[in-house]
């Protein structure tokens, strides 16, 4: 019997690009004031990135909704550059991948928010051996985890920690080369 070792790839912000693709969803609807998206992307300096565009919490979250209404966050959007490359080679290195995410928290909405996030992960070809919608990563058991907050994350229960870097966790605008380089060091250190 295969005794994989596991590993919990966090989906926003390590495998799907959350803040692009709100940003975009917000300039579709001409919802984004004076900004564009790049502008926007390189203002977003915190988790509560509303504030770096100069929206109300309140706002933000009516457009949340509506995004994920209208078929379009979670179920559009653009990759973390490097991610697919690096699940399919821990994948093939044997590692048994479990994406975990936190995205169940838009009441009414979860339905939406499954479908969507399946079908997404379809069209963009990532492999996984299970899918978990959870609130709790800390009570789920693995080798190795990779997550952009340090929060989610316990060297007791996950074995080895990797914290995907993000503007919202670094004193820095992280662009694409930087997260590419960093999925490829966590993908080198692990096969
Ligand atoms: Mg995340």
């Amino acid at each position: 019997m295969l005794n994989r070792p596991r590993i919990i790839i966090d989906l926003d912000h390590v495998v799907y690009d959350f803040v692009l693709t709100f940003a975009e969803w917000l300039s579709q609807n001409r919802a984004l004031g004076s900004l564009n998206v790049p502008s926007a992307m390189r203002k977003y300096t915190s988790w509560g990135f509303h504030d770096n565009w100069g929206m109300s919490k309140g706002e933000w979250m009516r457009w949340w909704r509506l995004g994920i209404e209208a078929d379009y966050i979670y179920r559009q959007g653009e990759l973390i550059p490097g991610a697919r490359d690096a699940v399919w080679r821990l994948n093939d290195a044997e590692w048994h991948v479990i994406l975990a995410t936190n995205r169940l928290n838009v009441f009414g909405m979860h339905d939406k928010i499954v479908e969507s996030s399946v079908a997404w992960l379809r069209d963009k070809n990532i492999p996984y051996r299970e899918l978990l919608f959870t609130t709790d990563k800390k009570k789920v058991l693995a080798d190795a985890i990779v997550d952009d907050v340090h929060a989610n994350m316990d060297e007791l229960v996950h074995g080895r920690e990797f914290l995907f870097p993000s503007n919202h966790n670094s004193d820095h605008y992280v662009g694409s080369f930087e997260k590419r380089e960093a999925w490829e060091g966590i993908v080198n250190d692990l096969v």
